[in-house]
């Protein structure tokens, strides 16, 4: 390279992005930037309604002809289950009710195809957004997706999805269509502006293996095409017009956390069994059964948490006891001779049940177990379809959003109605099935050796606990910087939910982000956690740092993190605990710092 060249690079300054980590993986590779936001429409009146009509028709076949590739890509990818959201897009284009509305518009208001199907669908898609429930966002986006479809075809303009070489793909927003048909390309990883961590394109990539960063805000704005890109998706950090030095750090950390992963993988089996003896379970958080096949390659011991209500967003209703139980069946086969713990639908703030039915605060509003108690035939159908199911391995039933004690003793009896009309019906199901609790509000934490009393165990949700008792919405970026789990009082209150559930004489365990989170393992293992649930892929990390810790000197060290009163200070000395003991973990999964460490 000329010097002239290599100062001209030189003098370009890389940017760094922090966004949401949504896909584990690095990738350094070119930017493609895809634009979605060309999409303009005008409204006009026509002469022809006809003609419009045709026109319609031309673009719904032309969006159904598309969504049906989508749909068999996807389905050879990455399995039947993900398929099914195409197959609820394409259903979407075939609803002859929906689109009769349209046309009807079309032919009195002598208005264009394109305003009247924009206005129809955005009307939707707004309700849908200003719902304030995250399943219902996730469905406004494909909403959105299948609007903007039929808008394209009526422009007759084509979408690129095949390329050259191989980009890492920045758009405004990535749809789930986008994931898998985006994937039939040498694609090396997926950055966008918005999304969260469990939108389905993310859960999508992850299943895909292709790393991605979501949630950036304004990464469209940064980049032109062919422009230097480094992903990292283990932190959620973008680099755009990375330097040489960082070029080299990132190929470095790449290398670095492949070894690793597959080092900590080929132990993955052994038992979580601390140096002087104690063993804990680590078990995986689960939405969709393709994450079923992770389970055994990844060490898990179970699963701590299904979290039910990703059936809604598939099936795009909520499905009968009898797809309850056909799904629930294949997880509990999966994870044998462990346990899958089945979470009660937490669903809230929800218009299928009541029309027009919208809340000023949702996350203090009709959620989890409420709901549910307000909707006692709902509840009795789940727990028919879990106990069904509890004859093909082994399950545990655990509630979400729970404040108080008689929520449990409510919950409780309408599991034993479904127990009778099961034993009426002669259909078998395990008699001593346990029944959980997850303690994420800070009355049920201030409760829990009462609730304990009523139950067989606890499971920690850290992600409300800390949004509940800091008083700061988890899906606020405002106040992102104040949603800090390592909060002394979120420590504390973690200690407290412990000490009660062993003073009733059950097990706790934690199924929030936090268990998952290896700055934190020795602390919870030192403050007793019986535990720890999490998302697979970070599993064997779990047990490498638990198999090297020995219980008792936790304990100790746990009690000095208790007094403490800086998330900070805490921090720091988790950090250096983890820099000392297990320096690769550290530098793959934690570390900001520039590497000169070498395998
Ligand atoms: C939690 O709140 O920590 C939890 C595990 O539940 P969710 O994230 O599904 O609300
Ligand atoms: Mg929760």
């Amino acid at each position: 390279m000329s010097s002239e060249v290599s100062e001209q690079l030189e003098s370009v300054e890389e940017i760094v992005l922090h966004g949401v980590a949504a896909s584990p993986g690095i990738a350094i590779g070119k930017v493609l930037l895809i634009k979605k936001d060309g999409i303009v429409v005008e409204k006009k009146s026509v002469e022809d309604a006809s003609a419009e009509l045709d026109r319609l028709q031309r673009s719904i076949d032309r969006s159904t002809y598309e969504l049906d590739k989508v749909y068999h890509t996807a389905f050879e990818k990455i399995g039947v289950d993900k398929a099914k959201i195409f197959e609820a897009q394409l259903l979407m284009v075939s609803d002859p009710i929906f689109f009769e509305a349209i046309k009807g518009r079309i032919v009195r208001e002598k208005k264009n195809a394109d305003f009247v199907v924009d206005d129809e669908f955005s009307r939707q898609i707004e309700q849908l957004r200003h719902s304030g429930n995250e399943i219902f966002r996730q469905r406004a986006l494909e909403i959105e997706d299948v609007k903007n479809r039929i808008l394209r075809n009526l422009a007759e303009a084509k979408l690129k999805s095949k390329f050259e070489g191989t980009p890492i793909i920045v758009t405004s927003e990535l749809t789930p269509a986008d994931a898998v048909l985006l994937s039939r390309n040498a694609v090396l990883g997926y950055v966008s502006d918005y999304g969260g961590a469990r939108s389905h394109a993310s859960i999508l990539s992850r299943s895909l293996g292709i790393p991605a960063v979501v949630g950036l805000k304004e990464a469209t704005k940064h980049v032109q095409d062919g422009m230097d890109m480094i992903i990292d998706g283990y932190r959620g950090v973008v680099v755009i017009q990375p330097s040489e030095g960082s070029i080299k750090k990132y190929s470095d950390r790449k290398r670095w956390c492949e070894q690793l992963d597959s080092e900590l993988l080929s132990e993955a089996s052994e038992p979580a069994l601390t140096t002087d003896g104690r063993r804990v379970s680590i078990e995986a958080n689960i939405e969709l059964l393709e994450e079923l096949p992770l389970l055994k390659p990844h060490g898990a011991d179970g699963i701590g948490l299904f979290r039910t209500e990703a059936l809604i967003i598939d099936a795009d209703s909520i499905p009968d006891e009898e797809a309850q139980y056909q799904t629930f069946k294949k997880a509990v086969e999966e994870a044998k001779p462990n346990a899958v713990i089945f979470r009660t639908f937490d669903i809230g703030g929800d218009k299928i049940f009541v029309e027009d039915h919208s809340e000023q605060n949702p996350f203090l509003g009709w959620r989890g177990i409420r709901m549910m108690l307000d909707r006692p035939e709902l509840l009795k159908d789940q727990f028919k379809a879990i106990l069904r199911a509890s004859v093909h391995g082994k399950c545990k039933i655990m509630y979400p959003m729970v404040a108080s004690v008689e929520e449990v003793v409510r919950a409780n009896e309408i599991l034993e109605e479904a127990r009778k009309s099961l034993t009426a019906e002669n259909i078998p199901f395990d008699k001593d099935i346990e029944v959980g609790v997850m303690i994420e509000i800070p009355s049920a934490a201030l409760m829990s050796e009462e609730i304990a009393r009523h139950v067989a165990f606890l499971s920690i949700g850290t992600n409300d606990l800390t949004q509940y008792l800091l008083a700061v919405d988890r899906t606020n970026e405002l106040v992102a910087n104040v949603f800090d789990e390592f909060h002394p009082a979120v420590i504390r209150t973690i200690k407290l939910i412990i000490d009660s559930g062993h003073s009733a004489g059950i097990k706790v365990a934690m199924c929030g982000e936090m268990a998952g989170n290896p700055l934190a393992t020795v602390m919870l293992l030192g403050m007793g956690l019986d535990e720890f649930s999490a998302v697979s892929s970070v599993l064997p990390v779990l047990k490498k740092i638990i198999r090297g810790t020995n219980y008792k000197s936790a304990r100790k060290f746990a009690r000095q993190l208790l007094k403490m009163d800086s998330p900070e200070e805490i921090k720091k000395v988790l950090a250096e605990y983890l820099k000392n003991r297990f320096e690769r973990i550290y530098y793959t999964t934690i570390s900001e710092e520039s590497l000169d460490y070498q395998i």
